[in-house]
């Protein structure tokens, strides 16, 4: 939790670039992150605020995501985040950024037509 205030700067800085239709490697390069570590984030925000962070891309096929699910241990919200990607090995919960968190399981999420409206 003593991190917050570090992570809300770097928030609003992702917001600010990622509106400016950025890249996420161009954001993980002014940040100084990788862009898969950039793009988790970005996902993790739009959960909690999608109007926020509309989506950029278009998928029209249906998409298979491997995802694991973890629960956080401080305030016990169930998440599922994107697996093999290397942000794995720095998990933090999406609403307290807690990184002690359980594994509940492995799961693949069929996602049809990821637009925001
Ligand atoms: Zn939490």
């Amino acid at each position: 939790m003593q991190k917050q205030g570090v992570r809300s700067k770097t928030k609003q800085l992702i917001h600010e670039l990622f509106i400016d239709g950025k890249t996420y490697k161009e954001i993980a390069e002014t940040i100084g992150s990788n862009a898969s570590a950039v793009a988790a984030r970005v996902k993790l925000y739009r959960k909690k605020d999608p109007e926020l962070w509309p989506r950029l891309k278009k998928y029209d096929d249906p998409l298979n995501i491997e995802a694991e699910v973890y629960k956080c241990l401080d305030c016990e919200v169930l998440f599922a985040i994107e697996k093999e990607l290397e942000f794995l090995k720095d998990v933090t919960c999406p609403f307290c950024w807690e990184n002690r968190l359980q594994m509940i399981s492995s799961t693949v999420f069929k996602v049809k037509n990821l637009e925001t409206h």
